[in-house]
């Protein structure tokens, strides 16, 4: 979460709304927009309402209600997302997981009791977490197996961005930026320049960057912890979970940005690459080749080879080492 966009001269106009429970911004350097941003925000708003889960109406809480006992049919978009979301799981071995719900909900709760799970309440929900769970039938339909549950928070920006550039690229919108909540969009390039995306600090107040990225035509989605987290008993906890093991994340990766043309992919992956752990990540990274940014709590900043030129790094303090140069065993 939260990246900071830097700007230099002429300004944009900015339009900003409250949206998937977090700040959004338009910003626009042509004029002419208005129509492109109506129906940037009917879309946005329409997609949240089917997916929200604080909307006992919405699609996804009626999946998750009654999807374990007969298949519900949904939305063609909404249908699509979950199937994307399905690939991702198999293309991270299950780290990217939206069959997370169960867990995400344990949490939660142990939360607001300011206790922690007990391992057999763990394990018994563990059972239920796998893409493997949902089924994805004909006829836009989706059954949910061994009482799992659904959660599309790792994925569901990602997804939206990517409808917003396809409304705004049929709208001839050549230069604007999309902040959803630190998950950045951003369309063509900056008059002549390319974009330069903040990337936050993972120890300083939101807005404080640790670098700049350059970019055009891109995404940059960042996971991280220092500002969702679950608080219990004094630990901060990781609002991302492993799948594997069913407790928020620990390890010592900061923050994961990945940039990337297809949003969608970017946010599943940060998610994913996040909930590796550095390890893994790395691991991953070097084998796929995907464009990322990892930020450790040892103050190093790992960069693939591609985002070599494109990284300012603004904090003397942190090491800067490329994926390339580093053997993980
Ligand atoms: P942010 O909301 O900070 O942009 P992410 O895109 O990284 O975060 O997604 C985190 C959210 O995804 C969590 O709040 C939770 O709803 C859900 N989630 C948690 N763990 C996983 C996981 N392993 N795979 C997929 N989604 C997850
Ligand atoms: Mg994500």
């Amino acid at each position: 979460m939260s990246l900071a966009v830097s700007f230099a001269a002429n300004k944009p106009i900015v339009k900003s709304f409250w949206a998937l429970g977090t700040d959004i911004k338009f910003k626009f350097y042509e004029q002419g927009f208005e129509s492109a941003l109506e129906k940037a925000l009917k879309y946005l708003f329409w997609a949240e309402s089917k997916m929200s889960v604080f909307n006992p109406k919405s699609e996804i809480a009626k999946l998750n209600k009654f999807g374990l006992y007969f298949p519900i049919k949904l939305s063609p978009d909404i249908y699509q997302l979950i199937e994307m979301a399905v690939e991702h799981s198999k293309m991270t071995d299950g780290y990217f997981d939206i069959a997370v719900k169960n867990l995400v909900d344990l949490w939660n709760n142990c939360r607001h009791k300011n206790q922690m799970p007990d391992k057999y309440q763990i394990e018994k929900i563990l059972f239920s977490v796998g893409s493997e769970n949902i089924r994805l039938l004909s006829n836009y339909r989706v059954r949910l197996k061994n009482a799992t549950k659904i959660d599309l928070g790792g994925i569901a920006k990602g997804f939206i961005a990517d409808k917003i550039k396809e409304i705004f690229y049929h709208h001839g919108i050549n230069s604007a930026i999309v902040d959803l909540g630190g998950h950045i969009l951003a369309i063509g390039k900056k008059g002549e320049s390319l974009w330069k995306v903040g990337i936050q600090h993972p120890s300083k107040n939101r807005g404080e960057i640790i670098g700049i990225i350059e970019v055009s035509d891109t995404s940059v989605v960042t996971s991280a912890s220092y500002e969702r987290y679950y608080n219990i008993q004094g630990k901060k906890l990781s609002h991302i979970i492993s799948p594997k093991t069913g407790y928020p994340v620990e390890d010592f990766i900061s923050s994961v940005t990945v940039i990337s043309s297809n949003s969608t992919f970017a946010d599943a992956m940060s998610t994913a690459l996040f909930a590796m752990g550095f390890k893994k990540a790395i691991n991953y990274i070097q084998k796929t080749r995907l464009d990322a940014i990892v930020i450790t709590t040892t103050r190093e900043i790992y960069l693939t080879p591609n985002l070599k030129e494109k990284f300012i790094c603004t904090d003397d303090s942190y090491r800067v080492i490329s994926t390339n140069e580093v053997i993980v065993l």
